[in-house]
């Protein structure tokens, strides 16, 4: 897809170059570092339950795996395509050495609705998807977890179909069912970690939970967990949009309330505990704190202008263009950065990962703990680096990364 004149992997080109810049590194080294290791590209056609052909594509990008197997999501959209799985992928490698765990970055999913399937379709075309990608994935090598429109069920059923393959393999994915190998508080990490990044924002500005008012973009798995914990932190959700509307209520929404509505009604359109108004609005909304956790290019060129909130807190990855993000730094606007603010999945993809090779298991306030620990520890490491540089918080953390990335890369091979 193309944003505006860019792609989305140009787009990520311009972050990681900005950062390399202030590095001072070389054309060979970003070359090495910015190549994507493979692409896989498969078909994937279905007898659907109603008797008719579905025909769709598969993919996964591999990009870096210096410090580790490669990892990321799987993400079912009909916007999926080589462009964007070569992007998140890029993303990931950063993320992973962000939040430093041993992995590298990886992405991919299908260009499905599952909206519009039922489950048995969705099932078969999983399936279909891991015969086909089989080879590539594994353990140790690529380790696919939940994204955008795929859940625990959708890693369960990867599980199941790999071990047919390779033999009981509980590794090869993580975000699967509690009651098959995943790990209790990975369904809530990435708003977990949304939460605690923004705990330490609202402490070195000299304020608390209960001082600030927060707009929520998307109310999927990042965006529900993320509203739900801050508000039990204190802090007024005020208001809350996704593709189908958004809905207000300035004395702060019954997220737990909203959150059964969106269960039942597949959005937040229709919710009685609040004012309806256009989705599109959230993103000026007059609030001290924005989380957009839907999709890319949220804030961008038109309406980072806009923006009331003086924290942005990137949920989603990408959410915000370059254009865009220059507009908010030079308006003073701190932006917490995807591969900081929602890098708390993959941490917890990790423990999960690591629980799966122990065959052991952490109970839910081990897991919160160790992640809360890392969250904020990143923070700090990604704060400290800014000051450092003088530079925004978004170049800091890809400094971090790429830094991370680079000396493992360097160290493994001779590099004249
Ligand atoms: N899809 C999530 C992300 O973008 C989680 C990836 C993972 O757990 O591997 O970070």
């Amino acid at each position: 897809m193309i944003h505006g004149e860019k792609t989305m992997l140009e787009h990520g080109h311009t972050y990681f170059n900005k950062a390399a810049d202030m590095l001072g590194l070389s054309d060979k080294i970003r070359t090495i570092l910015l190549a994507p290791k493979r692409i896989v590209k498969v078909k994937i056609v279905i007898e659907g339950e109603d008797g008719r052909l579905q025909n769709y594509e598969g993919y996964r990008v591999q990009h870096n795996n210096a410090r580790g197997p490669m990892k990321g999501g799987l993400r079912f959209h009909p916007s999926m395509d080589e462009d964007h799985a070569a992007a998140l992928a890029n993303l990931m490698t950063w993320k992973t050495a962000v939040v430093d765990i041993p992995f590298g970055g990886a992405k991919g999913g299908i260009n499905c609705d599952p909206m519009k399937m039922s489950r048995k379709d969705l099932f078969q075309v999983t399936t279909r998807f891991v015969q086909e990608m089989k080879e590539v994935i594994g353990p140790t090598t690529d380790i696919p977890a939940p994204d955008v429109n795929t859940n625990a069920e959708v890693m369960g059923w990867i599980m199941h179909e790999y071990s047919q393959y390779a033999g009981f393999s509980p590794g090869v994915v993580t975000g699967k069912p509690v009651d098959l190998f995943g790990s209790e508080g990975r369904a809530a990490a990435t708003g977990r970690g949304v939460m605690e990044v923004l705990a330490e924002a609202l402490t070195e500005q000299g304020k608390a939970y209960s001082d600030v008012t927060v707009a929520v973009q998307g109310f999927g798995n990042v965006g529900s967990n993320a509203a739900r914990l801050i508000a039990a932190r204190g802090a007024r959700i005020v208001a809350v949009a996704d593709h189908t509307g958004g809905v207000s209520r300035p004395e702060g929404l019954d997220v737990e309330a909203l959150a059964a509505w969106v269960a039942e009604h597949r959005g937040v359109a229709g919710f009685p505990g609040g004012d309806a108004f256009e989705s599109s609005k959230i993103v000026s909304w007059e609030v001290n704190i924005l989380v957009p956790a839907a999709l890319e290019d949220a804030i961008n060129a038109d309406n980072a202008s806009e923006v009331k909130a003086t924290i942005v807190v990137e949920g989603a990855n990408a959410p915000t263009t370059p254009e865009a993000d220059e507009i908010l730094n030079a308006r003073g606007i701190l932006v917490i950065p995807d591969i900081l603010a929602n890098a708390g999945g993959v941490t917890v993809s990790y423990f999960e990962w690591t629980q799966n090779v122990q065959q052991f298991r952490w109970d839910e306030a081990r897991v919160n703990a160790e992640l809360d620990k890392r969250m904020s520890a990143s923070y700090r490491a990604v704060r400290e680096v800014a000051t450092e540089y003088g530079t925004d918080l978004r170049t800091a953390a890809f400094v971090l990364a790429i830094r991370r990335v680079g000396k493992a890369a360097l160290a493994r091979v001779h590099i004249g």
